[in-house]
């Protein structure tokens, strides 16, 4: 299926192929017919799934039409978990409503301060994405007018049960028009969350899609530890000799270092190619079918571009660079293993990694294994593999934190021996935070963007 079948208006179409997507994931194309069909809807589909523009695509299709009713309120009110989920949620609906006029997007979000929300919530708002606990606070303060509203989404409502947001969210549903359509996602769809959408949502319809925790169960995957670029080359280039390897995609953090690893790994005799968004659409097409027909054994891509690939030929997957989002490390690796086939997912990973690394884990529930290729160590001590420091799930070992001496990428010993040495803060932290607490998430105001956006 294409997102031209599913009936969205034009300038929305417009933004989805401004993203690079070509089909619509499974809870999109199950979803948005529904939606649109003005249904209510309980979805199980986590993160990863693209189920944020599963909901956002049909909330910005609503928002083309003007309202019937006067007023300012919001007419698309969305709440989260956490902070950060709602700034993901708020930069989704920027980017998908980018070429729709006057669609104004505000994030209320706990821990921000009150007199730029009160001004935000002042002028008029299309669509509010919100965190429970602050919300109620602005409603009981009177700020906010639901008579426009014509759609609840509960993104995460699982998680809003487990942090013991349901009742405030169930508070907010009270304020709001009994003719809402109503949306409820949520990683499963148990007992107590079809109590809560019994009391919210009007005959929803029910949609399954698979957890990526399933998809994960075919594919291996390996760290190797490196010490600096001239390691992940020798490494890269050692892994890309393996004659199980059929086809492989690596990938980089940026469109540069595709274009320069793929002439580098040309350079070494590999059938090397990149893929970017940076290139134009031809030669993207003639890259990726030469992928398809087996012409070419190494893609070297970033995380946009290679977003959706299915290709069965796929055995391996190469994180030359470790993504920054947990995310993209699930779809990255799910580019390998398809079609039932089995396959490997290699991540390179330096001191610098350990964040990010600690976030992969943590998202996906599974301790990733080190390996050593002889001749190849790196002078960094790797951590113990899963025998001796147990593969837990959800909370990576730290059996070695202490007294560990890293080399870091100058050579030089790294003074803490701390994963998260970058951040002065210990590896384990906030490892407890597995689920459920924002207390301890890693959302930094400086790295959020602006609280209000404005798509045209
Ligand atoms: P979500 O599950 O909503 O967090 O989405 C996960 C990622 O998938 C996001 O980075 C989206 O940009 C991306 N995405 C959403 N829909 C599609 C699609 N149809 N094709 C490719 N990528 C998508």
């Amino acid at each position: 299926m294409s997102f031209e079948n599913l009936n969205l208006h034009p300038l929305i179409l417009k933004a989805i192929n401004d993203s690079g997507y070509t089909s619509p994931t499974p809870i999109q194309e199950q979803a948005i017919p529904e939606l649109l069909a003005g249904h209510d809807i309980m979805a199980s589909a986590q993160t990863g799934t693209g189920k944020t523009a599963a909901f956002m695509l049909p909330a910005l299709h609503r928002l083309a039409t003007p309202s019937k009713v006067p007023g300012r309120g919001p007419r698309v009110l969305i709440l989260t978990p956490t902070r950060e989920l709602a700034l993901q949620v708020s930069e989704a609906a920027a980017k998908y409503g980018k070429h729709l006029p006057r669609t104004r997007v505000v994030s209320i979000l706990g821990g921000m301060p009150y007199p730029l929300q009160n001004k935000l919530l002042s002028q008029p708002v299309d669509i509010l994405v919100a965190t429970p606990g602050r919300l109620i606070d602005h409603i009981q303060r009177g700020r906010l007018d639901f008579s426009r509203l014509e759609m609840l989404v509960l993104d995460e409502a699982d998680r809003m049960l487990d942090m013991g947001f349901i009742d405030d969210v169930e508070r907010i549903a009270s304020t709001t028009p009994a003719t809402r359509q109503t949306l409820l996602f949520s990683a499963t769809l148990d007992g107590a969350i079809d109590r809560v959408a019994a009391r919210l949502l009007k005959s929803p319809k029910r949609i399954q899609v698979a957890t990526q925790q399933a998809k994960l169960d075919n594919i291996e995957q390996r760290l190797h530890y490196v010490d600096d670029m001239s390691h992940k080359n020798r490494l890269l280039d050692h892994l890309l000799r393996d004659i199980a390897l059929k086809q492989a995609i690596v990938f980089t953090a940026t469109k540069r270092d595709a274009d320069t690893l793929a002439d580098n790994l040309s350079a070494q005799g590999h059938e090397a190619a990149a893929l970017h968004g940076d290139m134009n659409q031809r030669d993207r097409t003639r890259t990726l079918t030469k992928l398809r027909h087996g012409g070419l054994r190494v893609l070297v891509a970033t995380d946009v571009a290679a977003r959706g690939i299915d290709v069965a030929g796929i055995t391996h997957v190469i994180n030359f660079d470790l993504p920054k989002f947990a995310e993209d490390y699930v779809h990255r690796i799910g580019r390998t293993g398809r079609a039932g086939a089995s396959g490997i997912a290699v991540s390179f990973a330096s001191l610098k990694d350990g964040i990010n690394l600690k976030k992969i884990e943590r998202f996906t529930g599974q301790r990733i294994a080190s390996h050593v290729v002889p001749g190849l160590e790196p002078r960094v001590k790797s951590r113990p593999g899963p025998s001796a420091g147990g593969a837990s799930r959800g909370a990576p070992s730290i059996a070695h934190k202490r007294n560990r001496t890293w080399a870091n990428d100058s050579g030089r010993a790294a003074t803490n021996g701390n994963w998260d040495n970058t951040r002065g803060r210990s590896f384990n932290d906030s490892r407890e935070n597995t689920r459920g607490n924002t207390g301890g998430n890693t959302f930094k105001t400086s790295d959020a963007p602006s609280p209000y956006f404005r798509t045209k």
